[in-house]
């Protein structure tokens, strides 16, 4: 069990922003902009490279929950990141995929 498994399963406490059927929305323990947070499906993907055609939807609603959240955090108007970190090469550290919502700051480019 992964380590937002156990976040989605209220067995591990984490600072919940959002939740409905399909996700749940958490602050970034690790905090690398003024708002951080982690959207991540209910379902256990491990990353985009592992989904399929059947979560076409469940990839839009996440898509669309970090713009609403990026919308009551008031960050909408600056403009934000999302990042989806997939495999060894990506930086992904945690084998449950998730959206990262980055704002409050202006970003650099590339990324590192
Ligand atoms: P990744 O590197 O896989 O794209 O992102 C994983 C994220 O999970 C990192 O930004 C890291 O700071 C965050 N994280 C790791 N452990 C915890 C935790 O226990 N609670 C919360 N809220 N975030 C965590």
């Amino acid at each position: 069990m992964t380590l937002f498994a156990k976040i989605i399963a209220g067995e591990f406490p984490a600072d919940k922003v959002h939740e409905d059927e399909q996700c749940i929305a958490i602050r970034d323990i690790n905090p690398q902009a003024p708002v951080h947070i982690l959207v991540i499906p209910k379902k256990p993907l491990v990353n985009v490279a592992s989904a399929a055609a059947e979560d076409e939807k469940l990839l839009g609603h996440l898509m669309l929950t970090a713009k609403a959240l990026a919308i009551s955090e008031g960050i909408a108007e600056t403009g934000y990141r999302l990042v989806l970190n997939v495999g060894r090469h990506g930086g992904q550290s945690v084998d449950h995929l998730h959206v990262h919502l980055l704002g409050g700051r202006a970003m650099g480019w590339p990324p590192g």
